[in-house]
């Protein structure tokens, strides 16, 4: 398999060749030439297998440049009980009749990051350890991207995390689960501002090529392909736990923000698996609703986007959003590099043409959105009704799902998020506070690990240089 990107450079790149990058040289995103389908007896071959086995079978499609022993040997380090609390990895919790949660946050950080950050971590060991190499990745988090590459690369060979983070603005429980890690390769930094300051200082780095090329910069951003593969795996899984035999259909609900994990949803119906709808939940940010009811991208300024209590989806723009459009488009790269070029810094947005939105229908996606009271009775439903206590993103896609289900076809909703992470929301709405795991109980309390620094760019790069060898 061979990857090419969404802008039209066609030069062929194998998978270890765009594992430890961002961007295509062109601007674009990675995606593999093609997606190859799966047929029936694949299918059936595939319903009896551990979540393991299942990921070396998906991955071994995409993946021809790591040994087959070798990559199935990451698989299995990384899908453990252990780490993600039950055989199943990713199981179905039935709420009423067609209607499931899939479970996919029950690794380290209770998010569903953790599900490809995981298997990231052991891809990027292992490729660092074969070219000799190391990386120093840096990256900007309000909470929970910035926590599962963390967890994902602590103790991980030739690879150093310098994580940026807004000072004092963090959940308490975010703050402990970050600082609390002791590991040497992990350097939290706590700066004295906003979020927004945290990225223009990665901003300034990365654009400091020299300083970039000999510190060897890297980072774990969503729109790595090797992430949203990993997540193609538990669309799979989820549809064999719902169905007996190939002829069903099912349908998934996603609470999306940049558009990662429903991507890979989109990538796995391609590949033939008999996925009914893709059902597209935003928040108050709804540019992804906006687009899916009518054909029009149209990205937001600071001042139109909201903060919410479904945080992890108040997006701006959606940074995986070109590689459906990409193919939605029939994969012409001309006219995605027209679109998402320097025109849309320039206009703010596009619209497609009806002929070029038309086909959207077959690709099976339909979108809604949800506001804060529809969370918050979606919460204080879930738990009257079914004693489960939900978080605030899963909220959102259980709310905009129920208006998709179809008799005889079972929804799936992505449990994105574990409420505990979320304890004010969950206080609103239930009066009380969230469950949260026995192996996180009393974080609070545990000794923290991190430097605080200014607003400057110049100073966190003098930090790197000191920390990273
Ligand atoms: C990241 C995140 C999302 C949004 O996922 P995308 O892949 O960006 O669409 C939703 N819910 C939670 C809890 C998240 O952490």
């Amino acid at each position: 398999m061979k990857y090419l990107s969404t802008r039209g450079d066609r030069t062929l790149r194998g998978f270890s060749d765009i594992l430890l990058e961002g961007l295509a040289p062109d601007g674009g995103l990675y995606l593999p030439t093609h997606y190859p389908r799966v047929d029936d007896a694949t299918l059936t071959r595939w319903r009896g297998l551990a979540y393991a086995d299942l990921a070396f079978e998906i991955l071994s499609l995409y993946i021809d440049d790591i040994p087959a022993p070798d990559l199935k040997r990451l698989c299995h380090a990384t899908y453990t009980a252990a780490t993600f609390g039950s055989e199943a990895i990713v199981p179905l919790k039935p709420l009423e009749d067609g209607v499931y949660l899939q479970a996919l946050s029950n690794g380290p950080t209770l998010a569903f990051k953790d599900m490809a950050m995981q298997l990231l971590g052991q891809l990027f060991e292992y490729e660092l350890g074969r070219r000799g190499e190391e990386i120093n990745i840096l990256g900007a988090t309000s909470g929970d991207t910035g926590s599962a590459a963390e967890y994902a690369m602590r103790g991980k060979h030739g690879v150093r995390v310098f994580m940026l983070s807004p000072h004092g603005r963090m959940s308490p429980f975010q703050q402990a689960q970050m600082f609390s890690l002791q590991d040497a390769n992990i350097h939290n930094i706590a700066i004295e501002g906003v979020f927004d300051d945290c990225q223009d200082i990665v901003k300034a780095v990365s654009n400091d090529l020299d300083f970039k090329r000999r510190h060897k910069i890297g980072t774990v951003n969503s729109i790595n392909w090797a992430r949203l593969l990993a997540q193609v795996v538990y669309y799979f899984a989820g549809y064999f736990q719902a169905t007996k035999t190939n002829d069903q259909t099912v349908s998934f609900a996603v609470p999306s923000g940049n558009f990662g994990n429903i991507c890979a949803g989109h990538v796995a119906r391609c590949m033939g698996l008999p996925i009914h709808r893709l059902v597209l939940a935003t928040n108050e940010n709804d540019v992804l609703d906006e687009f899916f009811r009518t054909g029009t991208y149209r990205v937001r300024g600071s001042s139109e986007t909201f903060e919410t209590s479904s945080p992890s989806m108040d997006i701006s723009k959606a940074s995986n959003f070109e590689r459906f459009v990409f193919d939605l488009l029939g994969r012409n790269g001309a006219r995605t590099a027209e679109l998402f070029g320097p025109k849309l810094a320039k206009e703010g947005g596009f619209s497609l043409t009806p002929a070029e939105f038309e086909p959207v229908a077959s690709f099976g996606f339909v979108s809604g959105k949800s506001t804060h009271a529809d969370r918050l009775a979606t919460i204080r439903d879930t738990w009257q009704r079914f004693g489960m206590m939900i978080d605030t993103h899963t909220a959102d896609g259980l709310k905009v799902a129920r208006r998709f289900v179809r008799p005889g076809v079972p929804m799936l909703v992505l449990e994105t998020a574990l409420p505990a992470k979320f304890a004010a929301t969950i206080q609103e709405a239930l009066g009380r506070e969230p469950e949260r795991p026995a192996a996180l109980q009393g974080i609070e309390s545990l000794p923290r690990r991190f430097t605080v620094m200014p607003v400057d760019a110049a100073a966190v790069m003098r930090y790197i240089e000191t920390h990273c060898h």
